[in-house]
């Protein structure tokens, strides 16, 4: 059709935490063209290669059509009635061994509903998302620092800062429309300097002025290096540190708050961190520590810092957070346009669903606690729920729920059902066998998947939900920088596949008719009620109503309030369908608009830093407005390489696919353009294991054996001693092999380090 022939509407992209904004052109019900808009402050109409494809990912021909039942050891049709009864049935007889996995791609009002089904209806925090595996490391760094989670900074600081450091993170794969906004300040002949510290050449490399290659897990020690020079060479920002923070470190308990320490005793524990010991340690050169340093001591230079994966997924990955700010802190490189600590999100709505509508096992919505009883009886009260209805206890988190879950009743495993939406554990959980691939024993456990293709989670489940996907449904996201973003059902759903919303609220009111009493509030109404204007209910959870209203937008406002006790207000539902998505806190200005706050604790943008302060951290930990300065020891990895497994193994991304691939793997262009996965291998590696490139090997560790090609000087170089598979690829399903230690504090596993062994087939 020609372009004039289209119906346009916004949205943003389905993929990654950049959240580009695209434009959906749509024709006789179907998508027929995507462009990128250029309204929007993101991507300025620029997508990646994933981006413009994004429309083909609801044409794969193997949609799921209609829910599914496993008889007899095959997936057989039957209607929604009798799958959400079947599912009612299950929780009415064990409320507590229910548990929620959801997802940092779930829409704000689809996290939001999931939750408030758990926590204000089945008094249950068995929820978590699988952002658990990407982003809880940020989460816990952000809080334990600034009292309060998510960046401070934007996007914005790409365009202002005069030095990028990218920290075991790659942009020119990963967010690919970010390192492109800095790309195009050089194409315009401004300086902008790419320093990338990492474990591996990537695409990143290719562009960078330094690459500083470390050991894996030594990042803990160059980060406290760094800081051990700004306090012995006198550059550390005296003012700043003295007006703004406190110093502390772990605990024994090795909680969020830990404990306070001087400033002298920070720098005692920092003064064995020299450039000449930490070299030793981490493979950096005395000079490559030396420049970190005095760049650092440089307080005319702008400094933005970015990571995502490699410093989240972990073992000290709350620790190596906590240290990137720190040194940010220190040197007083924050608060000012450019000089910034980011973390960036993998998923299109880690930030705007998993993080801020509390689908944490710990959370509640707008970055409440469910420990905390202030925050549970402001919950309670939001939500007209009688007092103590909110379970104090924080549920299981990710590994643990799926441990639980795959673990016999009479042996501890005493989560019964699992209902899984908007992701794939089948392929993402680490250690695979042990978490999510093993049936033995467990003949009474329950394994329910929603999602739009059959993956390797549908492959086990015993009930598979047929789900919409992106704009087949009304949906809110936020990015990376705060950006809250909506938009409208644009085509419908095929078969019978269904809104996760609607599924969730469906299934609340089926446990409402059975007598649940957690399903109605204080007024005996149904947890999810909406009225029409005449006053009368809205039966939204049955689908031929479930349009009568914009539940998206019920469920937002409802939502919405909860932003408010922690200054992480939320643009109201209708300013958002005018807009490409506004950066919360947002307050309204004298004119009735609203505005959007750029860089967060710093007076000359926050609207809620009090006049003449400069910088106040508002939610500090301490209650005096100051940030934490942490210091957090380097630590060995828990299974460094030995005789036996003599390798670091590390998993990762592509720029073709997204994550486990179900939907850019239905894509012909982006399958063609990245068929399979693969093991990159030194080639002198791959040489003396007798493994020619394109040869397939056997990579083996103390968790199983998988077999895959080898790729040498390909597009990413791991150094000597190292291999890398990306985890794409449902035929090569690399996390049988990894392992699943994770960060105490966190909970989230680490994917970057395992000890492996190869040989060829
Ligand atoms: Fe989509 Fe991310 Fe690519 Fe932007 S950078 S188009 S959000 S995948």
């Amino acid at each position: 059709p020609s372009l004039a022939d289209l119906t346009w509407d916004k949205a943003p992209c389905r993929f990654c935490g950049t959240g580009c904004h695209v434009k959906v052109g749509v024709k006789n019900g179907k998508i027929a063209a995507i462009a990128g808009h250029e309204k929007a402050a993101v991507n300025q109409g620029l997508l990646c290669v994933k981006g413009y494809h994004v429309g083909a990912i609801l044409y794969g021909k193997d949609r799921l059509t209609t829910p599914l039942l496993r008889k007899n050891g095959e997936l057989t049709p039957v209607s929604w009635d009798e799958a959400l009864d079947l599912m009612a049935d299950r929780i009415m007889q064990d409320p507590a061994g229910f548990a929620f996995y959801g997802s940092g791609q779930w829409t704000v009002p689809e996290g939001y509903a999931a939750q408030k089904l758990m926590k204000a209806g089945l008094s249950n925090n068995h929820i978590d998302p699988n952002a658990r595996l990407c982003m809880a490391s940020a989460v816990t760094g952000y809080v334990s620092t600034y009292g309060v989670d998510e960046p401070a900074g934007t996007y914005d600081d790409l365009d202002a800062c005069d030095v990028v450091i990218c920290w075991g993170n790659n942009p020119a794969e990963m967010h690919p429309i970010l390192f492109s906004r800095l790309m195009d300040r050089r194409s315009r002949g401004e300086t902008v300097r790419l320093i990338d510290i990492g474990t591996r050449r990537t695409r990143t490399t290719e562009f960078a002025d330094d690459y500083l290659e470390f050991r894996p897990q030594t990042d803990l020690a160059i980060a406290n290096c760094i800081a051990n020079q700004l306090i012995a060479n006198g550059t550390f920002s005296k003012e700043y540190v003295e007006k703004f923070c406190n110093f502390r470190g772990d605990n024994e308990e090795l909680d969020l708050m830990g404990k306070q320490i001087t400033f002298d005793e920070y720098k005692e524990l920092v003064a064995s961190y020299t450039p000449e010991a930490v070299s030793k340690l981490s493979g950096l050169s005395v000079d490559q520590l030396t420049m970190l340093g005095e760049l650092f001591g440089d307080p005319e230079v702008k400094i933005t810092s970015l990571w995502c994966m490699g410093v989240n997924q972990h073992t000290r990955g709350t620790a190596m957070n906590r240290l990137l700010h720190a040194i940010h802190l220190l040197s007083g490189h924050f608060g000012t346009p450019g000089n910034a600590p980011t973390s960036l999100t993998g998923q299109p709505s880690a930030c705007g669903t998993a993080r801020e509508v509390g689908t944490l096992c710990h959370a509640l919505p707008g970055g409440l606690l469910v420990a905390k009883e202030p925050d549970r009886k402001h919950c309670e009260k939001l939500w007209n729920l009688p007092d103590g209805r909110i379970n104090p206890k924080p549920g299981y988190h990710t590994v643990l729920m799926w441990e639980k879950f795959c673990t016999p009743t009479a042996e501890g495993g005493d989560i019964h059902t699992m209902f899984v939406q908007v992701t794939n554990p089948g392929q993402s959980l680490p250690h695979l066998q042990k978490l999510f691939r093993n049936k033995e024993g467990l003949e009474d456990k329950f394994l329910v998947v929603s999602d739009g293709y059959p993956t390797a989670s549908t492959e086990l489940a015993d009930l598979v939900l047929p789900a919409a996907m992106w704009v087949e449904k009304n949906g809110v996201f936020g990015n990376s920088e705060r950006r809250t973003q909506q938009w409208f059902k644009m085509v419908d759903p095929p078969g019978e596949a269904r809104e996760d919303v609607w599924m969730t609220i469906a299934l609340a009111r089926k446990l409402y008719d059975r007598g649940h009493p957690g399903m109605k509030d204080k007024d005996g109404e149904f947890l999810f009620h909406a009225v029409d204007d005449a006053g009368q209910e809205i039966p939204f959870w049955d689908y031929a109503h479930f349009r009568d209203i914009n539940v998206d937008r019920y469920l937002y406002e409802e939502y919405r309030p909860f932003t408010h006790k922690k200054h992480k207000n939320v643009a109201p539902y209708d300013e958002l369908a005018k807009t490409q998505g506004l950066r919360w806190p947002v307050v309204q200005t004298d004119k009735g608009t609203w505005r959007e706050t750029r860089f967060r604790f710093a007076e000359f943008d926050d609207p809620f830093v009090e006049k003449g302060r400069g910088i106040q951290f508002y939610h500090s930990t301490t209650g005096d407005d100051r940030a934490q300065i942490w210091f957090c020891p380097y630590e060995p990895h828990p299974e460094e390489p030995d005789d036996e497994f003599p390798f670091w193994l590390c998993t990762g991304r592509v720029l073709e696919h997204w994550h486990t691939g179900t939907m850019t793997m239905r894509v012909p262009q982006l399958a063609n353009a990245m068929p399979d996965a693969y093991a990159e291998i030194h080639p002198d590696d791959a040489a003396a294991a007798g493994i020619s490139n394109g040869q397939r090997c056997v990579i083996s560790t103390r968790r199983g054996e998988m077999e895959i090609p080898v790729w040498t000087n390909g597009r990413g170089r791991p150094p000597r001693g190292s291999i890398f598979v990306p985890f794409f690829d449902e035929r090569q399903l690399i996390n049988v092999l990894t392992l699943d230690a994770h960060c105490p504090i966190s909970k989230e596993p680490d994917y970057k380090k395992c000890a492996a062994r190869i040989r060829p087939v």
